[in-house]
């Protein structure tokens, strides 16, 4: 039976549109099969406004209102398959920018809990409202300043940082548990690049330098 939310709007095309692009992704480089089926199954039409669905299957990122934007499908895939490399799952996640929910909707099922955070209180009770009727039971959506918050040390074995940072916030480094992983897009306003910063079971840190990437840049502060 159709599912009324998730195959509702774009209903088959959808789902060709998807198959289609995670083959793309494919050729593009992305190569874990766990990240490219999330890109399968998540409907990125409904995190988009109505008047931008025809264009979500396309590989770009797309304004969400207030300045933000969806992140770009290959750059959701890449992140994920970065996070996933050599591991059985993302362990406990710490998302910091919710945007429109779409690379939290990739991650969860590949989790085994969720925290994300969005400092826009507008985009974190949309996100709030979609995120629901996929009924993630380990997903907790924020209203928080992600450069602020952050929990205890070691809570968590990934952090996907999905606005640019200049530099890799030491709070990021704190929460994470040995053998952690934070990938983030480092640089300035213009252009960054996709940092795979790793905390090694001795608690020697390890990074790699890898995509060049363009994100909105991260912001200090909550917003109504
Ligand atoms: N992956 C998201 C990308 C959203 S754009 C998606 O696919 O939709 C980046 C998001 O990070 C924006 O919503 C922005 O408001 C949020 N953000 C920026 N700085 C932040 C901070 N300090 N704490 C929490 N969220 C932040």
């Amino acid at each position: 039976m159709a599912d009324p939310v998730h195959g509702g709007g774009l209903g088959m095309t959808s789902q060709r549109a998807r198959e289609r692009l995670a083959v793309r992704l494919r050729e593009q480089g992305v190569e874990d099969e766990r990240a490219l089926d999330r890109i399968r199954s998540v409907p990125r039409h409904l995190f988009v406004d109505e008047a931008l669905a025809s264009r979500a299957y396309e590989d770009t990122a797309l304004p969400i209102g207030h300045g933000q934007t969806i992140s770009q499908p290959y750059v959701v895939a890449r992140m994920t398959a970065l996070a996933l490399r050599g591991r059985r799952d993302l362990g406990r996640v710490l998302e910091v920018g919710t945007g429109s929910g779409y690379q939290t909707a990739v991650l969860a099922p590949l989790a085994i809990a969720v925290d994300s955070v969005e400092r826009i209180r507008a985009l974190y009770e949309r996100a709030r409202r979609l995120l629901a009727t996929f009924r993630f039971a380990h997903l907790k959506l924020h209203y928080a300043d992600g450069l602020e918050i952050l929990g205890d040390a070691g809570a968590y074995d990934t952090v996907v940082v999905t606005a640019a940072v200049a530099s890799v916030p030491e709070a990021f480094r704190d929460v994470l548990a040995p053998g952690g992983r934070i990938i983030a897009p480092v640089g300035g306003d213009e252009r960054q690049r996709l940092v795979v910063l790793e905390r090694d079971p001795q608690g020697r840190w390890i990074e790699r330098r890898q995509d060049e990437v363009f994100f909105v840049r991260s912001l200090r502060g909550l917003e109504p």
